[in-house]
């Protein structure tokens, strides 16, 4: 049986994050996952995008979201310097690209959210959207820019923060959490897929929905609907946003929707 001051189960760009902040705030800290980096972070397209995804109702979430875009450059600063490794940030804006008469309702739509919220949001034409992305199908009707919404490679990014806290200090047990450990309703642990047992004052679930440790409530999480193409793919999803990468691979999604959560 270990003994830290905190255990993370889970090693994906939450778990890691919070582990690597707590050993950086001198916590002795114990992270558990079987294969981190692997889960949703590994397979995200990495957009940072509090506008092209603000929508109704979310008022309160995109003042958040804005306020950490805001302070996502330092955090990549800090981490870039405590490991030497570059997680592939690209400050280039985002745009998004109607493809057809619904998706240019769709998008005045939004537009015309945004603005309305103050949020720096730009109409484009065809043209407009061409001249700022060559790659795209002529038969394209219009877009929406903004500057604000920007990029990382989340897998360089997971990647990073293992090397950080592991730097840092953080114990990785590369295993799975299969019980969590209660005193009454507290949790005070978890076991391991070997048996053995991590005990901890503060016990974080970051495994996303699927992390089946018995005793815990699953986190509800949003499921995105992604394709990843080669730069120079025609792309036929309808409202796709598009979001090149740093490495040439480029990745085209859809509106997230919710329905739980699956591994593939
Ligand atoms: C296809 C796709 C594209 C996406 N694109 C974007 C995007 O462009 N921008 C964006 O912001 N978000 C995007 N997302 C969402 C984003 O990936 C997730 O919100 C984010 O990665 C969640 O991070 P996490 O650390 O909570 O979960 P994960 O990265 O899934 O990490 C959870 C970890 O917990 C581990 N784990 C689970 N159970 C246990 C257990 N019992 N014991 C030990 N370990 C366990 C898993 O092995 C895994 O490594 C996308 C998601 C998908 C699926």
């Amino acid at each position: 049986m270990t003994r830290r001051d905190a255990i993370v189960v889970g090693g994906g760009v939450i778990g890691l994050a919070i582990a690597w902040r707590a050993a950086q705030a001198q916590l002795s800290v114990a992270l558990v996952d079987d294969d981190p980096g692997k889960g949703a972070s590994w397979a995200a397209a990495g957009m940072l995008a509090p506008v092209t995804e603000a929508h109704y109702g979310e008022q309160s979430l995109l003042a958040l979201n804005l306020d950490s875009a805001h302070r996502y450059p330092s955090f990549v600063e800090e981490l870039e310097a405590a490991t030497g490794m570059t997680v592939g940030y690209r400050p280039s804006g985002t745009l998004v690209v109607a493809a057809d008469d619904d998706d240019t309702a769709a998008i005045d739509e939004l537009f015309r959210f945004q603005r309305e919220l103050g949020v720096p949001v730009q109409r484009l034409r065809r043209r407009e959207c061409r001249a700022l992305e060559p790659l795209l199908a002529p038969r394209i009707r219009s877009g929406m820019v903004t500057e604000v919404d920007h990029q990382v490679d989340s897998r360089r990014l997971v990647d990073a923060l293992l090397a950080a806290g592991e730097r840092e200090g953080v114990t990785v047990h590369r295993r799975r959490a299969t019980a969590l450990r209660l005193d009454g309703n507290r949790a005070v642990g978890v076991t391991l897929s070997d048996g053995d047992v991590v005990e901890a004052a503060t016990v974080v679930l970051a495994g996303s929905g699927r992390s089946r440790v018995r005793s815990c409530a699953c986190a509800h999480r949003p499921r995105r609907r992604c394709w990843r193409a080669r730069c120079g793919a025609s792309c036929t999803a309808r409202l796709c946003t598009w979001c090149p990468g740093p490495t040439g691979r480029s990745s085209l999604g859809r509106p997230s929707r919710s329905a739980g959560s699956t591994r593939r």
